[in-house]
């Protein structure tokens, strides 16, 4: 059962994760210096849309993924990019050009691709709005192999004469569905014309409206289509598990398992993670905050998997870090959990990793962390596998505490109910010459509570909001970039008073770039947009208006900190 297919009919070569050889990066054809940064990084096998996509793009073929955060897309475009730089590059002008929605997004992928490509000497700069300009420019005069650009800063660099798009040779377009949605159709269109027609064009996006599909038909030539998670896997396959998710963001991520394991206390589980040195961060941390966690990954010998594997199975560990290749074959009957430490990146590989639970009758229990930006690849989950993942709030210290206290209480009437307690009378006797039996019970409670269940934890976790899923909107919604007025979707919004407006050179792309890079918004979400001349005003959903007025309060508009708030006219 293949969990990617291509929507152009062609039948796919790839292997899928059930069959029997896995695929490795060095059957990509990937080269040395590739292979080697991806070991150092601890990344054992491709995902799903590596698999498909690496090896065409490699090749120089036009490419249309449908691919949402969390699959791994951007090292599915990030490698073939650096695999085809000549190893003699004299010019300084940029061979591949990247556009991306948002500066976050610039950042990341351009760190990503410094990474893959260290040994290469892969020249890699980010170009975005926000950043003043003249560091750009000197970075770009430095020489440059790859550019990593939000489109409107592409284009001004582009006018200023100071960007060289005449020896691009690959074109990425990222998250095309978000730039559609911020108002960048025209300049990605500018862009485009200005790149040579000899080029090869990768267009990845998590949703394919009518409007992307007109824009990749004009620009892309014959695409190989690509698209992620399309086949359900067949009825009956479901075991009987109970799935629920939790929204943090990426640094909350530890404190938040934790909690989570706090309330659960499982029996025994399996918390998967993308690569070997999350596995090896995570068990530390675990085992720092006073789990018996026990690490597994492709980089550890037999032996060693196998005394892991024999403390986990005598209940001497209670938790196993491991990656998927690792936990591959693996059958351990008390298993009761298993958690998601990221969204996996192929609704199969879910499907996969929660079989291990919800065995021969009894629950199990499936738990994912979910970071923002990754919620998308939630709901491709959900839609493949066909069962609803209930997003709850994470675990407060008073849930924690009640958690606590309950279990506790459950301790004590068993013990009530059947230990022998005669030997401890005369200890209560002499203590009732002096206080009240209630209060002696409750030092007694007190004590066996904390020596039970260690010290309080009163770390609160921040609540991330997602707003719900929109219908999907095909074709065009009209917008221009200088004027836009959109309904901002169901519910209620709010709007926000932003104190820079035309004279600072604020433009719509701006606020929803700033809005949708910080927090776990995206650009679809942002309603109405008014831009004075000294001042912008916003809509954003109420459920989010403290979440943005608090990102955009600690980073910036235009380069500059900027007053952010309600606005007082209308809330
Ligand atoms: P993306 O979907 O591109 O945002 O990637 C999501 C995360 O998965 C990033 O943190 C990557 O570093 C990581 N990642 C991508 N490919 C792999 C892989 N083959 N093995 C392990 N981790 C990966």
């Amino acid at each position: 059962m293949a969990d990617t297919g291509r929507v152009d009919g062609e039948t796919s070569g790839q292997a899928t994760e059930h069959d029997e050889q896995a695929v490795t990066f060095a059957d990509l054809g990937l080269r040395e210096e590739l292979l080697a940064a991806l070991t150092r990084l601890g990344y054992e096998e491709p995902t799903p849309i590596q698999r498909e996509a690496v090896p065409p793009m490699a090749a120089g073929r036009d490419l249309l993924g449908q691919a949402a955060t969390g699959t791994g897309k951007t090292a599915a475009y990030a490698l073939p990019v650096l695999q085809r730089l000549p190893d003699e590059r004299p010019g300084g002008d940029p061979l591949a050009l990247v556009l991306v929605p948002t500066r976050e997004l610039a950042i990341q992928v351009s760190e990503a691709l410094h990474r893959y490509g260290r040994d290469l000497g892969a020249r890699v700069v980010p170009v975005y709005g926000g950043q003043p300009i003249p560091r750009q420019l000197r970075a770009l005069e430095a020489g440059v192999d790859v550019v990593v650009a939000t489109p409107g800063r592409a284009l001004d660099l582009l006018q200023r004469g100071s960007l060289h798009l005449g020896g691009v040779a690959t074109v990425v377009l990222d998250e095309a569905d978000e730039m559609l949605d911020m108002g960048f159709a025209e300049d990605l269109e500018a862009l485009l014309d200005e790149v040579p027609e000899e080029r090869q064009t990768v267009l990845f996006s998590a949703t394919m409206p009518r409007r992307l599909d007109a824009m990749a038909r004009r620009h892309l030539r014959d695409p190989l289509r690509i698209q992620v998670a399309r086949e359900v896997p067949t009825e009956g396959e479901a075991p009987r598990v109970r799935q629920t998710a939790f929204v943090v963001s990426r640094a909350a991520k530890p404190a938040a398992l934790g909690r989570v394991l706090d309330v659960e206390s499982p029996t025994a589980a399996i918390v998967f993670c993308r690569t070997r040195d999350e596995v090896d961060d995570l068990t530390e941390t675990l085992n720092g905050r006073g789990y018996r966690a026990e690490a597994l990954h492709g980089g550890m010998s037999q032996e060693q998997r196998d005394r892991v594997m024999g403390r986990l199975r005598g209940g001497t560990a209670e938790l196993l870090v491991a990656t998927d290749v690792a936990a591959r074959g693996l059958d351990v009957e008390q298993l009761t959990h298993v958690v998601n430490y990221d969204v996996p990146a192929a609704a199969e590989t879910y499907v996969h990793r929660i079989g291990r639970v919800g065995r021969a009758g009894r629950e199990g229990v499936a738990i994912t962390l979910v970071e923002p930006r990754a919620h998308r690849m939630l709901k491709t989950i959900e839609r493949v596998t066909g069962a609803p993942i209930k997003v709850e709030r994470v675990p407060t210290v008073a849930d924690l505490r009640a958690r606590r206290l309950e279990l506790t209480r459950a301790a004590l009437r068993e013990s009530l109910l059947g230990d022998d307690l005669e030997r401890f009378r005369a200890v209560v006797e002499t203590l009732t010459d002096e206080f009240d039996v209630m209060e002696v019970a409750l030092a007694a409670v007190k004590l066996a509570h904390e020596a039970t269940t260690g010290p309080d934890d009163d770390e609160e976790i921040p609540e991330v909001t997602l707003r719900p899923e929109r219908p999907q909107r095909d074709g065009d919604r009209g917008q221009g970039r200088a004027l836009r007025s959109r309904s901002g979707g169901s519910g209620d919004s709010v709007r926000l008073f932003i104190g820079a407006g035309r004279s600072a050179g604020v433009r719509p792309g701006d606020l929803v770039g700033a809005i949708a890079g910080e927090t776990g918004l995206r650009g679809r979400d942002v309603g109405a947009i008014e831009i004075a001349e000294r001042f912008s005003l916003v809509e954003v959903p109420a459920a989010a208006a403290e979440e943005v007025i608090a990102a955009l309060k600690a980073s910036s508009v235009k380069g500059k900190k900027v007053t952010v708030r309600r606005d007082k006219g209308r809330d």
